[in-house]
Formats: structure tokens, sequence, C-alpha cells
């Protein structure tokens, strides 16, 4: 799960992270009260759960609370285009904040290392900016240290990364501070992320998060009441939002061929093999193991949801899950919804056989095989 920056620091500033002076608002008017008391300038920043909000212009200073309030009202209500999000979010809140001098920009920033199993810490002195596009031009800026699970990460260890990255001096302890307090909040708050970027350095020798990014686990918020809060339906699209209603997980990929199986891995496959035989998967839709009739035909709706999708490719290994509850899904699945688009299936494993032959003379194509099937797909939805 994103949370927002002003939720992010939130949980930071409980870690004793220092921001700017700040609040959020849902409406021009409260913009406006918040920069009043605020005094002086301050900077509108609209909430989303995309980066790149500078860039899309979702950032803009103000000089006087009657500035802020015009910003916030271009702000709420529209929608950002971001690099991350080309198809546009809309913005229901703006953050306002004191508006800081900055001298310097640093980035600091926490994910899991899967290769390493391990979590790695990151410094870099080209903060700011999109640290995708550092670690793609300028890989050597960015300086990782890999932390020992039971020791937690070592003020040594955030001092020395600091200086490798060539942090200005008198930023170093506050620096560290923070990615220690960065580590801990991320620990305890199951996070797969948590960055401060840009760290900022002001003319007077002052350290600020002036912006701070966590993603949180979902399948660690069950622990986590303090976040239910923070939980917002998705706006941005409104299938995963059903999806989620109807607890199946389902991820909207952008393609012209739907994609349904069992088991994450079997379904990654899938998008894969579709990818290779020079297919576009519309979606990711596990429906998981032992699925039955009912769930199946519920997959297969939410799929054709997707007004782009084209074709639908089955793909079912049977453990636990039985071939022929699967072909008895898929024929209600047609049979209620007027499925017009081709649909590929794949059955193999338990009862696969009992399955096929329920699914014949019914038009459906048959594979056997993973690949066949994917080159069959692309083949009619061409
Ligand atoms: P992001 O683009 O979504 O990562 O949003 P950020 O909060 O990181 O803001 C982007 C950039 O706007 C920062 O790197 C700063 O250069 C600038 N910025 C943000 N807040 C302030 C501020 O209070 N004062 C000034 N001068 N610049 C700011
Ligand atoms: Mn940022």
């Amino acid at each position: 799960m994103k949370i927002h920056e002003y939720q992010a620091k939130e949980v930071l500033a409980r870690y004793g992270v220092s921001v700017p002076r700040g609040n959020v608002a849902e409406t021009p008017k409260e913009a406006r009260a918040i920069a009043e008391n605020l005094g002086g300038r301050v900077v509108v920043k609209a909430q989303v759960h995309a980066g790149g909000r500078g860039k899309a212009g979702g950032i803009r200073l103000a000089d006087t609370p009657q500035q802020a309030e015009e910003h916030a009202r271009a702000l709420i209500g529209s929608k950002l285009y971001t690099p991350q999000a080309p198809q546009g979010v809309p913005v229901s809140k703006v953050l306002i904040e004191e508006a800081i001098s900055i001298a310097q920009e640093y980035y600091l920033g926490i994910t899991l290392d899967r290769a390493r199993q391990r979590d790695v810490v990151m410094v870099s002195a080209m903060g700011g900016m999109d640290i995708e596009q550092v670690a793609d031009e300028h890989p050597e800026a960015i300086i990782k240290v890999w932390v020992d699970p039971w020791q937690g990460l070592m003020p040594y260890q955030a001092r020395q990364a600091l200086y490798d990255a060539g942090i200005a001096r008198e930023a170093v302890p506050t620096a560290a501070r923070f990615l220690t307090a960065l580590y801990r909040a991320y620990t305890a708050s199951d996070s797969s992320l948590a960055e401060i970027n840009p760290f900022v350095l002001t003319p007077d020798g002052q350290c600020l998060a002036a912006d701070a990014k966590m993603n949180i686990d979902d399948n660690a918020l069950f622990r986590h009441p303090e976040f239910g809060e923070y939980r917002e339906e998705s706006v941005e699209d409104p299938i995963e939002a059903e999806a989620h209603r109807r607890g199946i997980q389902y991820v909207r990929l952008g393609g012209d061929i739907g994609i349904i199986g069992n088991g994450a891995g079997l379904v990654m496959s899938t998008l894969d093999e579709v990818s290779r035989a020079g297919g576009r998967p519309a979606n990711f839709l596990d429906i998981g193991g032992g699925a039955k009739a009912e769930l199946v035909r519920n997959a297969l709706e939410l799929v054709l949801m997707d007004p782009n999708v084209k074709g639908v490719l089955f793909n079912v290994f049977g453990g636990i899950t039985r071939g022929d509850e699967v072909a008895k899904g898929i024929l209600e699945g047609i049979s209620a919804l007027e499925v017009k688009v081709p649909l590929v299936i794949r059955l193999a494993g338990t009862r696969a056989e009992e399955g096929l032959a329920l699914l014949q003379g019914t038009g459906l194509i048959p594979a056997v095989t993973m690949q066949e099937a994917a080159r069959k797909i692309v083949e009619v939805t061409r």
C-alpha cells in the first residue's frame, strides 16, 4: 500500500525525522487558512500516489495565502500526469508547508534487495530528481550498504555511506540520524520502500526531509491498525477497485489479451509467454488454489470489464484446483456474460481431461502447453 507524502512525514516525524511545518488541505479555503497560520512563503504539494510531481506541476510555491488558495484551487479536482502515471491521477488533497530554502538536495532510501535477501540502504548526493534516472545514468552516484537483519543499520554504516556519497560534512550527523530513523520506521511498519528525496540542507545549515515516501507491505497491514485510516480505494483504476471488493488478485497491465490462471508464479510465466509470442497482456489475475466455478466466472467477468480485451487466455494447472470445476466456471461465465471474444483454454493436471471434455464443441480453443496457448491467443486476437 502506498501512502501519501504527508502521511509518510507523520510516520517519520514519530521516529525523530525533522519535516517542514505544515498541514493537509482538502479545499482551497483550508489551504489559505493553513498558509495564513504558517505565515510567509509556502509550498502547495499535490498528494497523489505517484512520484515525479514536481515535473508534472504538482509542487507550487506561493508567496501569499491568496496565492496558496489559487494553487490549491487549480490542483484539487484536477489530474496530475506524471511519467509513472501517464493516465493521470486525480488530486483530492494538497499539503501546505512552509517553503524551505535549498542549498543541497540529497537522496536517502531503503528497500529490500531480494537477490541479497537483505534490506539495502541507498544514499546519493544527486537527490531531488528521479532516483531511477540517477540509477540508469550515474549508477556510481548511488552508494549502497546492506543491513544485517540481526544488527539492524549500524550508525557507522550510515556515516560511511554518507561520506562515500559525498554528502556535505555539516549534514552528515543529521543525515545519519535520519537514516537510522528511516530504517527503524521502515522495519517497524513493514515497509517495502522508505525514501527521503530530497533530504535538504538549507543555506543556514539546517537539515529537513522535504519529501517522504513509504510503501507498506499489504500482507502486513493486518498488524498495523494505525495505518487503517491511510487506506484508500484505488482511485486510479475502477477494475482494480472492483477486484479488491471481490477479493480477487487483479492488476491491470494495459494490453489487450486477458489472462486468468491459478497461482501467481504460473500467471506471471503466462504473461511472459504471451509477451514472447508477440502479444500484450491486459492484466494479471490469479484465481488461487482450489478455485470453484463461481470464482472462475467472477474472474472472467472482471477481465472482460476492460474494454481493450480482445481475447482471454485461461492457464490452469490443476493440483488442488480441479480442471472440471474450472471448465464449469468458464461455461457458466460464457452463457451468463455473453462473451464475444475468443477464449483459449489450457487445462493440465487434476481432472484436466474431464474439464476439456466438457469444453468440447463449445467453440473454445483448447491448448496442451502454455507456449501453444500463448501462440494461439496471439493469433486469434491479432
Ligand atoms: P516529487 O517531484 O514528487 O518527488 O516532489 P518533491 O516533494 O520531492 O518536490 C520536487 C522538488 O520541488 C524538490 O526536489 C525541490 O527541488 C522542490 N521543492 C519542494 N519543496 C520545496 C520547498 O519548500 N522550497 C523549494 N525552494 N523547493 C521545493
Ligand atoms: Mn521527491
